[in-house]
């Protein structure tokens, strides 16, 4: 891909490149749409920047789909990835329908690339926000929550999806987001989840962090439900330092951050696991203006500062970072952030690029210089999970989901007939539907879907693991269709399941 490039404008200050750091390889793809004309600029400065750098291109996006990878990877790319440990990534062009899958999602999921990290940053005046003060980095859990894909069709009318959070996943992003607030000299961390509604899941990730911030007595940790941190984060980001979250809101909070910080175009994230990591522009391939060299470069840039202080080369991160911010100032712009007034020259994504070359060894006079961050230290989840003490377990009972649509889906009627399922101890304690007790007792009010979820215990002592199979033999001998069951354990002494709203 090298090869291709055009000459330099003007060689960049002679003595700031830094030459004595070990060679390295990078995996790069150029990806879809815009992606080939900035990844080509991306590659330009970080040859001038690092010159110990070496690219290894791979096919995916749209071209892998084509050859028959449903997965847009192409049959080199994951062992390079894995071989080389980082990937810079152009965007990728999605088809529609078809069973492809999305290459984002594959490969956070087979590389276990579990932080997402997005910093939002406002650059004015150069370039327009409505929070100029706002410099907010969103840590995000990338594999687990909702994003586990792990859905069912259960009755004619009701869906699910499994929201899936763990004890090691929690640990290791709350205690990466402690680690790059430290390494990046960040003073305070602030976890969103909702636990007042999710106590057991979404309890698990604040209490988590909690325990976790007893780590770092010098940063703050704060923790809020995630619909108030949402809109405070729209109209006070300046409040914001560092922002842990499970998956889903972290994918809404970061867009949200992004978008307020006016430079959504400008902004790159990285995607971290224990031996990979992968970079990559937010914005998408942007077909609209592909192939016509006015698309800016900024986004993939900026994460390959990322990744170039993520392998510890903060020598020439910090040069691409501050020349970067010099183009900024001296009102060399692409057509997307150009404002009459603030910009002084609109240029394509090559010339844009030759500029940050020129300017390379130059401070920001306006912008804050970039300060050399420390490598954020992997953590060790699997020691600590290891050095648990293992919990008491106890079966104390059921909860049998049945798609029952009989007698004007009467509660009453149901709850008659299950009266008579007993096995062991297990006998019906209530009923609920869509998590609404509606047996014994309920309110007429509650609307009634074709998916009940039936509880059976013996009162609070455990019961025989036999006695659940042998409880699910007589429903169905009743003729009653069972869609789905999960057993309820006491954990050292405390409910591991939900009680029902309105028992
Ligand atoms: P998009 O980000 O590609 O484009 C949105 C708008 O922003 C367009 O008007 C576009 O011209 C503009 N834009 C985006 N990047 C720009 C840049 N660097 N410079 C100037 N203008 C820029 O979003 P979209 O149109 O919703 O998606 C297009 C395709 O990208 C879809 O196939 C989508 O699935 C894919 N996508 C990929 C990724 C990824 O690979 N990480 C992320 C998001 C979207």
């Amino acid at each position: 891909m090298s090869a291709a490039l055009a000459p330099l404008a003007r060689a960049p200050e002679q003595g700031c490149i830094p030459t004595t750091l070990p060679a390295r390889t990078i995996t790069v793809a150029a990806g879809d749409g815009i992606g080939p004309e900035i990844t080509a600029a991306v590659l330009r400065v970080l040859a001038a920047a690092d010159p110990m750098l070496s690219f290894h291109e791979v096919t995916v996006g749209l071209k892998a789909y084509q050859q028959g990878e449903a997965s847009g990877l192409g049959s080199e790319a994951l062992e390079a990835v894995t071989g080389h440990g980082v990937f810079l990534k152009g965007p990728i062009t999605t088809p529609q329908g078809g069973g492809y899958k999305s290459v984002n999602v594959t490969l956070r999921k087979l590389l276990g690339l579990y932080a997402n990290v997005r910093p939002s940053v406002a650059y004015v005046p150069f370039v327009q926000a409505l929070h100029p003060g706002m410099d907010v980095v969103v840590v995000r859990e990338n594999e687990e929550d909702t994003y586990a894909g792990i859905e069912h069709r259960q009755t004619d009318e009701v869906y699910q999806c499994l929201k899936l959070i763990t004890r090691p996943g929690c640990e290791r992003i709350c205690r990466y987001a402690f680690e790059y607030a430290r390494a990046h000299g960040r003073r305070k961390v602030t976890c969103m989840t909702k636990s007042n509604i999710m106590k057991l899941t979404d309890g698990l990730f604040q209490q988590v962090f909690e325990k976790t911030a007893r780590d770092y007595p010098e940063i703050v940790a704060e923790h809020m439900i995630i619909d108030i941190g949402t809109a405070r984060m729209a109209a006070r980001p300046e409040e914001f330092d560092v922002v842990v979250t499970p998956n889903l809101y972290g994918d809404i909070l970061s867009d949200v951050a992004a978008e307020v910080s006016g430079s959504i175009g400008l902004a790159g994230s990285a995607n971290i696991g224990r031996d990979c990591a992968m970079f990559e522009a937010v914005h998408g391939s942007a077909p609209d203006i592909a192939g016509r060299d006015v698309a800016n470069p900024s986004g993939l840039l900026l994460a390959a500062v990322m990744m170039l202080n993520h392998l510890g080369r903060h020598a020439p991160a910090t040069l691409v970072q501050n020349a970067w911010s010099r183009t900024l100032e001296d009102g060399i712009h692409t057509g997307d952030i150009f404002r009459p007034g603030i910009s002084k020259r609109r240029v394509g994504t090559q010339a844009f690029a030759e500029a940050v070359i020129e300017r390379l060894g130059l401070q920001p006079q306006h912008l804050p210089a970039a300060q050399p961050a420390r490598r954020v230290p992997m953590p060790c989840f699997e020691e600590a999970t290891v050095q648990a003490a293992q919990p008491s377990k106890e079966l104390v009972g059921v909860d049998v989901f049945l798609h029952w649509d009989e007698a004007g889906r009467d509660p009453a009627v149901l709850g008659r007939r299950l009266q008579w399922s007993q096995a062991g101890g297990l006998r019906l304690d209530l009923i609920t539907n869509r998590g609404v007790k509606v047996y014994p007792g309920g309110c007429p009010q509650t609307l009634r879907s074709d998916h009940w979820r039936c509880r059976f215990s013996a009162g609070g002592p455990a019961v025989a693991a036999r006695d659940v199979p042998a409880l699910l033999s007589q429903l169905a001998e009743a003729g009653l269709d069972v869609v789905k069951t999960e057993n309820l354990y006491v954990f050292d002494g405390q409910p591991g399941y939900s009680q029902a709203q309105g028992a």
